[in-house]
This record gives C-alpha cells, structure tokens and sequence, in this order.
C-alpha cells in the first residue's frame, strides 16, 4: 500500500481537481469507499481508509461516489478550483 503522501495518509491530498480527507476517527473500516474507487482507498493495519498513490487512476465522479457512499460521512471532497465542498 502506497499513501499518496505518507506524511498524512488520511489527507488532505489533491487528486486532479480534488481535495480528499478521511476523518480516521471516524471510519468504522466499512470499505464501502473501496468497493466505489479500489485505486483510491486501503485500509491500514488499523482498518481505516488511507488515500493511495493510485487515485488518479480513479474518475472523479467515483472518487465523490466513494465519499458518498460512506456510511459514517468520514470522507470530504473538496473541488481544489472553486473551494466547494462537495461532499
Ligand atoms: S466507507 Fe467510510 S467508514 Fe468505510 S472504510 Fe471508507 S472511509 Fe472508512
């Protein structure tokens, strides 16, 4: 597993026009972002969602999906051009 930036695995990190963090106090470990964007998240030996390396190689519309589909809102996509908090 390869953080995007392994000074802060769980962001915030840029990703095209993106800007993602997961609030690891709050993931429950339930991989529902993974099932929506696999090259974008892990879990850690902790069970919490790190942003990997890979994310570019996931579109933007499943990367906010994944934000969406989280089940305790642990992750926030922020559009890096506009400020807007997407999710
Ligand atoms: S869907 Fe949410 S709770 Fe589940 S692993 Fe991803 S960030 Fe954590």
């Amino acid at each position: 597993m390869n953080p995007r930036d392994p000074q802060k695995p769980f962001g915030p990190v840029v990703v095209g026009d993106l800007e993602i963090t997961v609030d690891k106090d709050v993931c429950i470990g339930a991989s529902a972002c993974i099932a929506m964007a696999a090259h974008t998240y892990a879990l850690d030996n902790d069970g919490k969602a790190v942003i990997l390396d890979s994310a570019d190689q996931d579109s933007e519309e499943a990367i906010i999906d994944s934000a969406r589909a989280c089940p305790v809102q642990a992750i926030k996509i922020k559009r890096v051009s506009t400020g807007e908090e997407i999710v």
